[in-house]
């Protein structure tokens, strides 16, 4: 059963090892373990619900997943389990088994004057599927069980999925095609197809595969005021696209039920590269001029200093780490080396051709291809969810923000974010470890992601409050600095305060205009994309 405070399943055993234990002592200082709320404890304080159930609509009013399904994945969220401290529960939670179930049930929510939240594989870390307190009852609509593919069209390349399916699932059932849908975000395993599109996501390759706007051909919408159905034209001049209202429109307008994406033929080769640069400056030059040289790499990425020396640290393997490091040595490359990670995925030939591009810019900024970390890197890109999990129970909270900027202002971004978040704490007299990597690339710009560990306080209270601070320190800094307040995380409810400053108040007023078009009684997860008073 997957578990109900975390990532992963029920009873992971992931653990933070010696390597990542001994940097953070020495960057933050021992954290302190918490005491954790146990799910019984926070299943007798849901309050009654303010609904009926009704089976026909397998609408429940359980306590238990009323808990199970009032959080995503956000640090808050995360810190709302963990400490037992949940604000608010849906009041009860709708489990569509059909499609059509999706259109009764928001009939049903006008009906009784309830407000839907629509919850995929609630991986939300923006808030985006977090029930807040409402003086209207709340129902979660789980879209797990909308789970299949339920057409195929090789010729064309273009699978209809029901919006419930995750990645694992979709790879399994489009395996006998010889398909696949190559958006893998870090999130795979529990995200869903609804949520990719709703969320406006990216996955890990995205450079050859495009992000999900590129893969999103139609689909099916269930909103209160109607049914928005998406036919998958190649291209289309009739007007502006509606597709692209619905992406990224977190919840907003409706329900998606069903997608249909655009897939490509399994690669006959696929393989992941790691790189050495002597340094950081030289290193975004080389990458720059690799994107721009679109030589048909799936993946690209350079990570900073800091975040190298963080990802050897904590991959805990000191005798291999010992050996890259006399391997980069003797081939003359100075301790604050970088690493940088190419992929190709596809034809052969094609492959080949991107790998000697890749090898060519590369080797011409002084880089070294490091044999061994590629296959550990591919091993475990999955697997660095569950650490969170683990640095909790240490005493310390793991946080991630991304933004994107031009190539002019990425190292001006990037020097003046990591410096606003690793002071951002200095009131409370507590250090940030903070570690950035360029994860998706353009020939225009890059993404920024960046990852913050910071020490939980004793009181739960002040860890939420370190949490507020970093967290607007951030923002602040992005907006000031000409990024985008999400490059693919969302909006959800921890961005909204910043979104009218970069859409500015004539596009906020169509949005806002959208919204009301296709939910014209605000029944749609309220406060998301757009905070509650600006609807
Ligand atoms: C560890 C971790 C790693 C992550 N890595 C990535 C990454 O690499 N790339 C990336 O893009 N994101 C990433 N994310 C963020 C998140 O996984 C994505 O936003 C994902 O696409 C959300 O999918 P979901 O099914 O979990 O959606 P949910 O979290 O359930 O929902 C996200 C939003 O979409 C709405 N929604 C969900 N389904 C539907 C639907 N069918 N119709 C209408 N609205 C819907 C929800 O109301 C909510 O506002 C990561 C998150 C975590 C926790």
């Amino acid at each position: 059963m997957r578990s109900w405070n975390g990532w992963g399943e029920e009873g992971d055993a992931t653990a933070l090892g010696g390597g990542g234990r001994r940097m953070l002592e020495s960057r933050l200082g021992p954290g302190t373990p918490p005491r954790e709320a146990t799910l019984e404890e926070v299943v007798a304080s849901v309050p009654a619900p303010r609904l009926d159930p009704l089976a026909d609509l397998h609408l429940t009013t359980d306590a238990e997943t009323r808990v199970r399904r009032a959080r995503g994945q956000s640090l808050p969220d995360l810190a709302a389990l963990r400490y037992g401290r949940l604000e608010a529960v849906p009041d009860a939670v709708a489990r569509p088994a059909e499609a059509s179930e999706v259109r009764s049930l928001i009939d049903h929510a006008a009906t009784v004057g309830a407000r839907l939240i629509p919850y995929g594989g609630g991986t939300s870390v923006v808030g985006g599927v977090t029930a807040r307190p409402n003086k209207d009852p709340l129902i979660t609509v789980d879209l797990g069980a909308l789970v299949g593919v339920r057409e195929v069209d090789e010729r064309s390349g273009l699978v209809s999925v029901l919006a419930g399916t995750t990645g694992p699932a979709l790879a399994t059932l489009l395996a006998g095609h010889g398909l696949t849908v190559a958006h893998e975000p870090q999130s795979w395993e529990l995200a869903t197809v609804g949520g990719w599109v709703a969320a406006r996501g990216s996955g890990l390759k995205s450079l050859g595969a495009g992000r999900i706007e590129q893969l999103f051909a139609g689909g099916t919408l269930e909103a209160p005021a109607g049914t928005l159905v998406m036919p998958p034209h190649p291209a289309s001049a009739a007007g502006p696209d509606l597709r692209q209202l619905v992406l990224g429109s977190e919840g907003r307008l409706g329900i998606l039920t069903e997608a249909v994406l655009r897939a490509s033929p399994h690669p006959e080769v696929e393989g992941i590269a790691a790189w050495a640069l002597p340094a950081w400056p030289e290193a975004v030059d080389a990458v720059r001029q690799l994107v721009q040289a679109r030589p048909g790499l799936s993946l690209l990425r350079l990570s900073t200093p800091a975040e190298t020396r963080t990802l050897l640290a904590f991959a805990d393997k000191p005798a291999q780490t010992r050996v890259l490091g006399a391997y980069v040595r003797a081939r003359r490359l100075p301790s604050d080396w970088v690493l940088v990670l190419t992929g190709v995925a596809g034809r052969r030939r094609t492959a080949k051709a991107a790998s000697g591009e890749a090898k060519a810019i590369l080797s011409g900024h002084g880089g070294v291809r490091l044999p061994a970390l590629a296959g550990a890197w591919s091993r475990t890109r999955f697997r660095s969810p569950y650490l969170r999990n683990a640095l909790w129970s240490a005493g310390y909270a793991s946080d991630t923000l991304e933004t994107a900027t031009d190539w002019a202002h990425v190292p001006g971004l990037l020097a003046s974010l990591e410096a606003a978040i690793g002071s951002a704490l200095a009131p409370w007299g507590e250090r940030i470890h903070v570690f950035t990597h360029l994860s998706h690339l353009y020939p225009s710009g890059s993404s920024l992601y960046v990852t913050c560990i910071f020490r939980l306080a004793p009181d739960p209270d002040e860890t939420r409050a370190r949490w507020r601070t970093l967290k607007t320190a951030a923002s602040q800094t992005i907006r000031a600095g000409g990024g985008t307040i999400s490059h693919h995380h969302g909006v959800g409810v921890d961005h909204a305060p910043y979104l009218a400053d970069e859409k500015g108040p004539l596009g906020m007023d169509a949005l806002r205009a959208v919204v009301r078009t296709f939910d014209p009684d605000g029944m749609m997860n309220p406060g998301v994309l757009l905070t509650d008073d600006a609807t």
